[in-house]
C-alpha cells in the first residue's frame, strides 16, 4: 500500500490506493443520478452521501456558483489562463467527474477521520495496464458508480469525513477540490518501468521530479518522514490550493470579510508545505495537460 497524504489540522488529504473503491470485473452498473444541481459544476454527486452531507455539498456548490472575481490577481491569471470564476470551474469540471463518500470499512485503513479527500490514487490506477501490460482496463466501483480508469482524467475524488466537518470552512472545500483535480494531470506519458514505480514506489531514487508530474505526486515534508504531504514540484496541487485560496483573500466579491481572511489563513498554511522557494514553485509557464486527454 502506498500513501500519499496530508492528514494534519486542516489539510488536504490523498492516497495511493483504492480506498472505498473496489476492482471489478462485471458489466458496467447504471450510474445513479447527482441529486446535487449546479449550474456550474458537472461534477457527478454521489447518491451514497447522507442527506446532511448531501446539503454541505449543496450549499458549496450553490456558493461556488455565485462567486464572483474582480482580476488584481497575477498567479491566479498564469495559471487558470483568465481572471474569471469561469476558469477554475472548467479546470474542476475536466478533472473531477465523481465525487463519492468513503467506506466507513475502508476508513480504517487509510487516515481516520482527518480524511478530507483522496483523489491521486485513483489518477494513478489507470497506469496499471502501462506496468503490467497482462492487466486490462481496471475499472472501480465506487459507491455504485462503475468507473473505467483508462486516463488520468477519469475523475475520481474520494471525500473523507473531515471534508464535512463544520471545521471545514467552504472556502477550503472549493481549495480541496482545486487541489484534488491537479492531481488529475499526467503532462508526460511515463514509460512501463517508471509507471510501476510511480504505483508502487515513488521514493524510489530512480523516479525524478519529472515522473512525479504524472499525478503531481506529493513529496514528504521535512518534519514529518511519515507524511508525504508538501511539494517539491512547480505548479503542484498545493500550489494550486494556494492560488485558489489567494484570489479569494484577494479578489472575491462574493465573499464575506470573514471568508477572506479564512482563505488567507488557510493560504500561509499550505505555503508551509512548499519544499522549495516560492519562486520555483511558481516559476515559468504552468502545464495544464494531460498526455492522454
Ligand atoms: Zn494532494
Amino acid at each position: 500500500m502506498r500513501i500519499c497524504l496530508n492528514i494534519l489540522l486542516s489539510l488536504v488529504a490523498i492516497s495511493l490506493m483504492l480506498s472505498s473503491c473496489k476492482r471489478i470485473d462485471d458489466k458496467d452498473e447504471k450510474v445513479k443520478d447527482s441529486e446535487v444541481k449546479s449550474d456550474n459544476l458537472i461534477v457527478n454527486v454521489s447518491n451514497s452521501f447522507n442527506s446532511a452531507q448531501k446539503s454541505v455539498v449543496q450549499v458549496l456548490f450553490d456558493k461556488y456558483d455565485r462567486m464572483s472575481f474582480s482580476s488584481e490577481n497575477e498567479l491566479y491569471r498564469r495559471f487558470f489562463g483568465g481572471d474569471s470564476i469561469n476558469y477554475l470551474h472548467d479546470f474542476i469540471n475536466k478533472r473531477i467527474k465523481y465525487f463519492v463518500p468513503i467506506d466507513e470499512k475502508e476508513l480504517e485503513k487509510s487516515f481516520g477521520d482527518a480524511t478530507k479527500a483522496i483523489g491521486a490514487g485513483y489518477s494513478l490506477m489507470w497506469m496499471y495496464p502501462v506496468c503490467n501490460p497482462s492487466v486490462g482496463i481496471p475499472r472501480v466501483l465506487c459507491n455504485g458508480k462503475v468507473i473505467k480508469l483508462k486516463s488520468s482524467r477519469h475523475g475520481v475524488v474520494v471525500s473523507g469525513p473531515a471534508f464535512f466537518y463544520s471545521s471545514t470552512t467552504d472556502v477550503e472545500r472549493i481549495s480541496i477540490l482545486a487541489h484534488e483535480a491537479r492531481h488529475a494531470d499526467c503532462p508526460v506519458e511515463p514509460d512501463p518501468y517508471m509507471a510501476c514505480y510511480l504505483i508502487e514506489d515513488p521514493d524510489n531514487s530512480t523516479v525524478t521530479k519529472e515522473n512525479k508530474r504524472c499525478g503531481y505526486i506529493h513529496a514528504k515534508c521535512n518534519d514529518n518522514d511519515s507524511a508525504r504531504a508538501c511539494d517539491d514540484l512547480s505548479w503542484g496541487s498545493y500550489a494550486v490550493s494556494y492560488i485558489v485560496l489567494e484570489k479569494i483573500h484577494q479578489d472575491c466579491l462574493s465573499c464575506t470579510e470573514e471568508e477572506r481572511q479564512v482563505a488567507l489563513l488557510l493560504s500561509k498554511e499550505y505555503d508551509k508545505r512548499f519544499l522549495i522557494n516560492k519562486d520555483k514553485i511558481f516559476e515559468g509557464t504552468p502545464d495544464l495537460s494531460s498526455y492522454d486527454e
